[in-house]
């Protein structure tokens, strides 16, 4: 059986968007990553926030072995934790947050005092201003401070609840003058390059220069011989309302996006979300970086085999919304049900994307934008043309010409040969539907395709372009995705020793 077959056929046809899942102890055995992969797993997400490199490492053997296994190039994305605050230990590891009365955070890692916290970050104390908002449990309590001194910061409980030990704490609005890079996130890093990991995602990013920090690093540290074009792609996680307000620079200094729904919830007012995640997801569509919508997608799964209306609304939303990827986390990491839940989310996908086959025409993509995402674009002044001057205008206008070619013929393959997979990338962002697989002999490239919505990556394809349609041709025909009359488009735009660009090829199936 060929590459392409152990996935794609005749299990599962792949769906178009994207199922990032988050690795933990439901998930880390060689057996439940195999049937993820099965169930439609593109990537696997390892949290840092979790793990040093030492824990990571076997996580991160066992994922290749199994993607070896199983014949599909699955990727790996390291997510850096970020300057997360965190409580310290409480007595008695829980903490009944009445409404109204008041709480203290104080100096040092320890307390006795039943109403005096401590937290992961030293500087809390000095930073705090009266009037700052402070929330606690993913926002479940908001506090406000109402008194400072020297080594206390008194709180009043604005929504009261129960807090429990090491819970994270959210400032929103706060100026902090954490770095956004930790030095645990800087060893992380270093670790994420040197071992090959595909992409790494920055949590808390609040301005373009923290993508440029982290991307010194990773070319910095990466390995002797190891092309720059290879280092991890940088993820930026969105979940600052700093980082919504400059999203359009953070996007262009990064390769991808995750709406960190999670954060981000607690750090703007939880109303706006829905909003702010068409906002983001249209900049990436106009920069053309791929975009991961993240948390709670399918949360009831933890422990229920299946989501409610709301969750299942939820995923096919992102994806009607133009999400490139859709995120498991805790359903994946450490729910009773990471396969089903992958499965679920597989099949959402396929069927949402039946509904976005008729919605989108590619020829017309820009005139039927709905109106709600025209209002959001008029009301945050997404300024369309001058995104454009970002892109590749030759690799656009290629993927432009291919897709129309692919259509006018009704092509049965699409076959992309790309160096660095960014001819594959701006492909994926037409939302094309005929049927899309990448070819590199970049083993980086290859797998970066996982994070590009219709793109099929397949491994070990011959790099001469004749052998490489004969080799597609013989493994479509015998697993029935071809027959004879069928044609295949390909794009080459690996042209060695050549000042020629790309070539757009038209094969007909004999
Ligand atoms: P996390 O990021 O799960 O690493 O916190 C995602 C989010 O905040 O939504
Ligand atoms: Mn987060």
């Amino acid at each position: 059986m060929s590459e392409i077959s152990q996935r794609t056929f005749p299990e599962l046809y792949p769906s178009r968007t994207k199922i990032v899942a988050t690795v933990g102890p439901a998930s880390d055995s060689e057996e439940k990553l195999a049937a993820m992969i099965r169930a439609g797993v593109d990537i696997f997400r390892i949290n840092m926030a979790h793990s040093t490199p030492e824990q990571a490492q076997p996580v991160y053997d066992r994922i290749r072995k199994v993607s070896r296994d199983v014949h599909f190039p699955v990727a790996i994305l390291a997510d850096l934790a970020g300057p997360k605050m965190r409580l310290g230990a409480i007595p008695g590891d829980s903490y009944e947050c009445a409404d109204e009365s008041l709480i203290r955070f104080v100096r040092g890692e320890t307390t006795t005092e039943p109403d005096s916290f401590t937290s992961t970050y030293p500087p809390l104390i000095d930073e705090l201003e009266i009037g700052n908002r402070v929330m606690l449990a993913d926002g479940a309590v908001a506090l406000q401070v109402i008194e400072k001194s020297a080594d206390v910061a008194i709180c009043k409980i604005v929504q009261g609840g129960t807090i429990r030990s090491r819970q994270g704490i959210n400032l929103p609005g706060a100026n902090l003058s954490v770095k956004t890079l930790q030095p645990r996130d800087i060893e992380n890093a270093k670790w994420a390059v040197k071992v090959g990991v595909d992409f790494v995602g920055m949590s808390f990013v609040r301005r373009a220069a923290d993508v440029e920090e982290l991307r010194r690093i990773l070319l910095d540290n990466r390995p002797a011989g190891r092309k720059e074009a290879d280092i991890p792609h940088i993820i930026s996680k969105i979940e600052k309302p700093e980082a919504v307000e400059q999203i359009r620079e953070i996007a262009t200094a990064s390769d991808g996006i995750m709406v960190a729904r999670g954060d981000l919830g607690v750090e703007v007012d939880i109303a706006q979300i829905a909003v702010i995640q068409k906002r983001i997801i249209r900049v990436c569509q106009r920069l053309c970086k791929p975009v991961i919508v993240a948390t709670q997608m399918l949360e009831s799964m933890h422990h229920q085999t299946l989501p409610t209306r709301a969750e299942t609304t939820d995923v096919a939303n992102a994806i009607l919304d133009g999400a490139d990827a859709c995120m498991l986390s805790g359903e994946s990491a450490v729910g009773e049900y990471p396969v089903q839940a992958v499965q679920m989310m597989h099949r959402i996908a396929v069927e949402t994307e039946k509904q976005l086959k008729r919605q989108l025409r590619r020829d017309i993509y820009d005139k039927i934008v709905t109106p709600v995402l025209q209002e959001i674009e008029a009301t945050y002044g997404v300024e369309i043309d001058a995104f454009y001057k970002h892109i590749d205008v030759v690799t656009n206008a290629m993927c432009d010409a291919a897709v129309k070619l692919a259509d006018d013929i009704n092509a049965a393959v699409l076959l992309v040969a790309s160096e660095t997979g960014k001819t594959t990338r701006n492909l994926s962002k037409k939302r094309h539907f005929t049927m899309t697989l990448g070819a590199s002999e970049n083993e980086f490239a290859l797998r970066r395709m996982n994070l590009y919505w219709g793109v099929i990556p397949v491994a070990n394809l011959p790099t001469n372009p004749a052998d490489r349609l004969s080799y597609v041709v013989e493994a479509g025909v015998r697993e029935k995705y071809l027959k004879s009359g069928d044609y295949i488009v390909m794009i080459n735009s690996i042209i060695p020793d050549s000042a020629t660009r790309n070539v757009l090829y038209v094969h007909k199936v004999t």
